[in-house]
């Protein structure tokens, strides 16, 4: 098997057939057709072996997570996920593997109803970088800039079971049951695709919770030019965070990524709207604080008081997780 037959047995799936994709995979392009009225947003990650998932991982979950992660950046923008791009760097020719990646793949891309539109495929140490396109209204897209004084700050969903996770991968132990369902959270995380109309028609900025809370509201905060306050006892905790962390368990919430919730900010006129169209949709998301003028994130302290809140999260370039 040479580099040409691999991309036609495990990358070309005829399955995911969208009728914008003019054509695809096996040019030196592919063709795409935006229709009138709407615009393209364009988003990159890049997952690294032993960074961000482990080598021994089932090459399903690896594929699964990567496709997963790319298209919560198109859901925090308020998008619909459409095509993708892969660059893989793979260290052998593993046919065992590439079956499993693929697998993963197509059931992550099938799920959203997204076409792989091309990539590129070399040899070296194992790693991928994914470009999703999404689609999204003229004008509606969700930036990190729009959060103005007096809006409320939302989150999606409980945060800090994949911080958990990611200590367990670190020699953390808890009872079976519980360790099967946090490294669940981390290998499939949900992105809220669910959301991304609401988000696009309301929301007045958003960002996806891949770092963490305070890390990730920070750059709402720093693009906006404002200040955030938020209610302590308002952040919702996954129950296991708190089950096995107990007064830790805030500060997996606050400072711990790859949940892949929305952290979003809701123009206070617009609230009562927003969560009426969210619960005829079955869904449920928690105001957890204020924006205000100035800077920084504020939280209330027991007694009532607000406390500066050091952001806190993921950083590539930072030697320890806790500056
Ligand atoms: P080029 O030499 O022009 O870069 P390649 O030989 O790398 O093209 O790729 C051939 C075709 O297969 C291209 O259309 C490319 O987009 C696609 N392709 C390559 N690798 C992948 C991959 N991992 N997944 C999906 N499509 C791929
Ligand atoms: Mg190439």
């Amino acid at each position: 098997m040479n580099e040409f037959s691999l991309i036609d047995t495990y990358f070309k799936n005829p399955a995911i057939k969208r009728n914008d994709v003019v054509f695809g995979i096996g040019d030196d392009a592919a063709c795409v057709q935006v229709p009138i009225g709407k615009q393209l947003l364009v988003s990159t990650d890049t997952l690294v072996a032993d960074v961000h998932f482990l080598q021994t991982w089932d090459a399903y979950d690896i594929a699964f997570k990567a496709v997963m992660v790319n298209v919560s950046d198109i859901a925090a923008m308020g998008g619909e996920p459409c095509w993708l791009s892969l660059a893989l760097t793979l260290p052998t020719l593993d046919q065992t593997w590439l079956a499993r990646f693929s697998q993963g793949l197509f059931v992550a891309l099938q799920q959203y109803n997204i076409t792989l539109i091309g990539g590129d495929t070399t040899r070296g140490p194992l790693s991928m970088t994914l470009t999703i396109h999404g689609l999204v209204e003229q004008g509606k897209a969700v930036r990190r800039n729009g959060a103005r004084p007096g809006d409320v700050i939302m989150v999606s969903g409980e945060l800090g079971a994949a911080a958990l996770a990611v200590s367990l991968l670190h020699g953390s132990t808890v009872p079976q049951q519980d360790n099967a369902l946090l490294l669940d959270k981390l290998k499939h995380p949900h992105p809220r695709i669910d959301l991304a109309a609401l988000l696009s028609s309301y929301a007045s900025a958003a960002i996806d919770i891949s770092d963490g809370l305070s890390a990730d509201l920070n750059h709402i905060c720093r693009q906006s030019q404002v200040s955030a306050l938020l209610n302590l006892a308002a952040i919702p905790v996954h129950p296991l965070v708190s089950k096995y962390k107990h007064a830790d368990a805030i500060h997996f919430a606050l400072s711990g990524g790859d949940d892949y919730e929305v952290c979003f900010t809701l123009p206070a006129a617009q609230q009562e709207i927003f969560m009426q169209h969210l619960s005829l949709q079955g869904l449920h998301c928690y105001p957890i604080g204020t924006i205000a003028a100035g800077e920084g994130l504020w939280i209330s302290a027991d007694d009532g008081s607000m406390m500066p809140l050091t952001p806190c999260g993921y950083n590539h370039f930072q030697e320890s997780k806790d500056e």
